[in-house]
């Protein structure tokens, strides 16, 4: 048998650390056994996929060094490698699962479901769907079908008793069905879940192990049912810990930033981003700290994988980066400087933005120092304004974070539009609203046009920017974020359906 493990992220964001950590333990664990690793694209969730996703996340592993035998832009025996190009296999594998009685269609509205959850609710259950589907008969189900009802088909699950299923990690993992969900497998539009792709396609790409993070326990029982159900050996699970924020809830953007972009922005090596992940969890036989992927390669054995929770530091990551900066020669360092702001197209957006500014060459570096730089030095009394509340200057980092987040097309377009409406709708004029904003990303109120400089730093290093002034002036508190949001959203709303009008 071939070891076969693959990554298969779905292109929903940007290029999560966590992506990276994953895709780096399956291609040890093939590379150990002699075998192979593949990438897979996920993207059933098609209102949330989009291709500069996909993109982005191919670009930042194949930066941080991980290679695939096959893919969506490789090729290979079993392509198409993207889901949304092998949506009619799937439909025949639900319908076939229905002819084997172990699936089933069901008619109901959201509203019904709705209403179901909320009578459980009230009567103290966990909400669940009921399996209502269930109790139609034959002659029903083909009679609303060929009215052409919407319909989706959910897999049967036993209401009684314990999964069992072994993790390469943890031994024997016990889940009762109770608490496993009659899953959905199609959904009204005809296309899969989850879970309905990602076994059919291990099945036929041939996977013989799956490493994945934590988060998919709880979705193990229900792929060994359906791996049970079409008659087909299930490969081995392997989950791994998730990453963890040094307080130690999940890795989150909100605390650390989780982007891979944002790394190599910041001038991280990929050898050293590299070498940090393989540390989240795992050792080398001989404990050292600095090694290289084919090291850990030569070295890789997945018992040594420790569950406990691996903290991702950003102060430890630094540090081994500079023991890998330290270990170049100086000419190699020289070059792997100019490597890291070897972009054209930034470095004349640079060019364009200090031209009017400047009479000597030579002071071309003070103007572009922050376009380059980590963090500005920043205080509190930096952000004061005369003209705003303290309230109003954290309320306007805080909304102009959740608005840019949301957009995935960074121009300055975009990013002007979403300031400037903010601004008009906080009701707070420009000149007054920007200041904020050029003291967050550049330090400084005396500095280049800021919204074109946020577009051009990239949105990684906007956020962690914007974030990092946040902090300075007082992040909210919970309380004040439940409030924020629904403000924010309001306003927003107010946008879209003027009043004034
Ligand atoms: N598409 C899933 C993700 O985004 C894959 C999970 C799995 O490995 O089964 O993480």
């Amino acid at each position: 048998m071939t070891v076969r493990t693959r990554i298969a992220p779905s292109p929903t964001g940007f290029p999560h650390v966590g992506t990276a950590y994953i895709a780096l333990f399956n291609l040890c664990f093939a590379k150990q056994h002699g075998g192979e690793f593949i990438l897979r694209i996920e993207d059933t969730d098609q209102q949330r996929s989009t291709p500069e996703s996909e993109k982005m996340i191919l670009d930042s592993l194949r930066w941080l060094g991980i290679e695939w035998s096959e893919g969506p832009d490789v090729g290979g025996p079993h392509a198409p490698y993207r889901q949304s190009e092998r949506m009619d296999i799937y439909k025949n594998y639900a319908l076939e699962l229905v002819e084997k009685g172990h699936a089933f269609y069901c008619f109901a509205t959201a509203e019904e479901l709705d209403q179901m959850r909320a009578e459980q609710q009230a009567r103290g259950e966990t909400p669940k769907y009921d399996g209502r589907g269930l109790k139609l008969s034959n002659e029903e189900v083909s009679r609303r079908l060929a009215a052409g009802e919407p319909h989706v088909i959910r897999m049967k699950v036993p209401e009684e008793g314990t999964c069992q299923f072994n993790d390469l990690l943890r031994g024997e993992v016990e889940i009762p069905w109770a608490q496993v969900d009659m899953q959905i497998l199609l959904k009204t539009d005809g296309l899969p879940t989850y879970h309905l792709a990602n076994v059919v396609d291990d099945h036929l790409m041939e996977i013989t192990h799956v490493l994945r993070g934590e988060e998919w326990l709880p979705s193990a029982p229900k792929h060994q049912l359906l791996y049970q159900y079409f008659g087909w050996e299930m490969p081995i699970l392997c989950h791994m810990p998730l990453l963890r924020n040094p307080d130690k809830s999940k890795l989150s953007k909100r605390k650390n930033p989780t982007s891979i972009n944002y790394y190599k922005d910041i001038g991280v090596l990929p050898e050293a981003l590299l070498n940090y992940l393989a540390r989240m969890g795992w050792s080398m036989p001989d404990e050292r700290e600095v090694f290289t992927l084919d090291e850990m390669k030569a070295n890789f054995d997945v018992k040594r994988v420790s569950l406990g929770g691996p903290i991702f530091d950003v102060e430890k990551l630094n540090w081994l980066n500079g023991q890998w900066i330290k270990s170049l020669t100086p000419t190699e360092l020289l070059g792997r400087i100019l490597q890291w702001q070897n972009d054209s197209k930034k470095l004349e957006d640079i060019a364009a933005a200090i031209q009017p500014r400047i009479s000597l060459l030579s002071e071309a570096v003070n103007w572009s120092a922050f376009y380059f730089n980590h963090m500005p030095t920043l205080t509190a009394e930096m952000f004061e304004h005369k003209k705003l509340t303290p309230e109003q200057v954290r309320q306007s980092l805080q909304f102009a974070i959740w608005r840019l987040e949301k957009t995935f097309t960074w121009n300055n377009d975009t990013v002007s539009q979403i300031l400037m409406d903010l601004a008009n709708q906080m009701d707070i004029k420009l000149r007054d609203f920007m200041p904020t904003f050029f003291i967050a990303i550049a330090g400084s109120t005396s500095a280049t046009p800021i919204m074109q400089a946020m577009v051009t730093i990239g949105p990684d290093l906007t956020y962690a920017r914007l974030r990092h002034a946040l902090e300075i002036v007082g992040k909210p508190s919970k309380k004040e974020l439940k409030v924020w949001e629904k403000l924010n959203e309001s306003l927003e709303l107010a946008k879209n359906n003027p009043t004034d009008s």
